[in-house]
């Protein structure tokens, strides 16, 4: 008895022991199945953490990247705000409205200083800024220098004018980053765009040529608005600047008869003053002090600025000469007037050999030397018969109402001398006589 009841026991407890061991297997196993749960999630957990700090860091680096940006910027501000605070009196603007009262003609850089003093001063919404940014503007195109011009046109802009900035004015940044503000500017027509006659055909040239400035981002010095041949050549003047296609008075013209008589009687009264040279990219020109005056029928015209053309932009029945200097002239009414010294190929030009030994190593920086005088009456002939016409501005914008005087007799300039002028090839193309006619005296 005592050994079957043993027996039971032992059986139990084997039975005991074995769903034991079966259940303990059994929770091993769901504790795995479990692990590797919590293991697969902690994975997810662990990588999504990872990818929310990369987040997270290239978050914190643009942050970084604009603060970077902001910190010029707020000192630009803070510069900007400190100029306008000293000159908040405005008497810095009415010391030198008075000082330049005394001078009739104000230079561009004159006027476009002044716009901006008015503007700091009195506000963009001030008359006498938009008026001194408007003969800044004329003034500048007139001579072609590309930094008042932009100075002026951004002016205009800043006081409400709808004019269009030329592309070379723009920031860089705007340049760079142009394609998609390009595009905004054309769909809202926002700041300063006016939505007139052909403006999307001229905004699309715009673009084109941000394009290549995008490109060309290393380049020192940015690439010319206008030049004389190819995509920039005076065939595609018209697209940025639309009097030098639509204009039906343009100059050069290629002179010959029949002339119609003309008994305006001219003649130039130069004076010798310190000299002024200046490239700007298209010519050499020599900036001329106050004094300097034309008289066409007793009214004078005060000389502004003389430059040069290789070869003449005019012709003389069908032949070009070497080069020409262009003597440009305005009154007091605004109104322009060139006179025209053909160069022919001779003798070696004294005046000429001063102002080549005294060329300007930068383009678009004015350049006096110590002590160098010149009287531009030394570029002129004895004779003044002349050739005469209503025309243009040979250069962009193309600007009508100027007239020309183109004098019948040559000066001499040597071969030599023609080489040394630092551009090869700078004369726009005859342009239709559009039944204008040529006056001869
Ligand atoms: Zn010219």
């Amino acid at each position: 008895m005592k050994r079957i009841l043993l027996e039971v026991f032992l059986v139990a407890a084997l039975i005991g022991a074995g769903v034991f061991g079966f259940m303990n297997q059994k929770q091993a196993a769901t504790s795995k199945a479990k692990i590797t749960e919590l293991t697969a999630a902690v994975e997810a957990a662990e990588k999504s953490a990872k990818e929310k700090e990369e987040s997270l860091s290239a978050a914190e680096e643009e942050m970084h990247a604009l603060q970077e940006e902001m910190a010029p910027l707020e000192e630009k501000t803070n510069q900007l705000e400190a100029v306008k605070a000293a000159l908040a009196s405005g008497s810095t603007l009415t010391d030198l409205e008075n000082a330049y009262k005394k001078e009739k003609n104000l230079s561009a850089e004159r006027q476009a200083g002044l716009g901006a003093l008015r503007m700091l001063t009195k506000g963009a919404e001030d008359p006498g800024a938009l008026e001194a940014f408007r003969k800044a503007l004329q003034l500048s195109e007139l001579g072609d220098r590309k930094n008042t011009i932009c100075a002026a046109q951004l002016g205009l802009v800043a006081a409400g004018e709808k004019i269009k900035v030329m592309s070379d004015c723009l920031p860089k940044s705007e340049k760079a980053g142009h394609g998609d503000k390009e595009e905004k500017d054309s769909k809202d027509d926002g700041h300063g765009k006016a939505k007139d006659d052909g403006h999307g055909k001229k905004d699309d040239g715009k673009g084109k040529k941000a394009d290549d400035h995008g490109d060309k981002k290393d380049e020192k010095h940015a690439a010319p608005h206008w030049g004389y041949e190819g995509e920039m050549g005076p065939e595609k003047w018209g697209k940025e600047f639309p009097t030098c296609s639509a204009g039906k008075s343009q100059s050069p013209l290629d002179i010959k008869g029949p002339f119609v008589k003309s008994r305006v009687v001219v003649s130039a009264d130069y004076k010798e003053g310190p000299l002024k040279m200046l490239n700007n990219g298209h010519t050499i020109q020599v900036v001329v002090s106050p004094g300097s005056k034309l008289r066409i029928d007793g009214i004078a015209h005060d000389l502004l600025q003389f430059h040069f053309h290789r070869p003449s932009e005019e012709k003389i029945d069908g032949k070009p000469m070497a080069m020409v200097v262009h003597f440009v002239h305005k009154n007091a009414d605004g109104k322009l007037a060139v006179l025209g010294v053909l160069l022919k190929e001779g003798n070696e030009n004294p005046g000429i050999k001063t102002l080549w030994a005294n060329l300007p190593k930068e383009e678009n920086v004015e350049y006096a030397p110590d002590g160098v005088n010149f009287n531009p009456g030394n570029l002129l002939p004895r004779e003044f018969d002349f050739y005469s016409y209503e025309g243009s501005l040979t250069t962009p914008p193309c600007t009508e109402g100027v007239r020309f005087f183109i004098l019948k007799t040559t000066v001499n300039i040597a071969k030599e001398q023609v080489q040394a002028f630092p551009f090869k090839m700078n004369a726009r193309p005859v342009q239709p006589l559009n039944g204008r006619e040529i006056l001869s005296n």
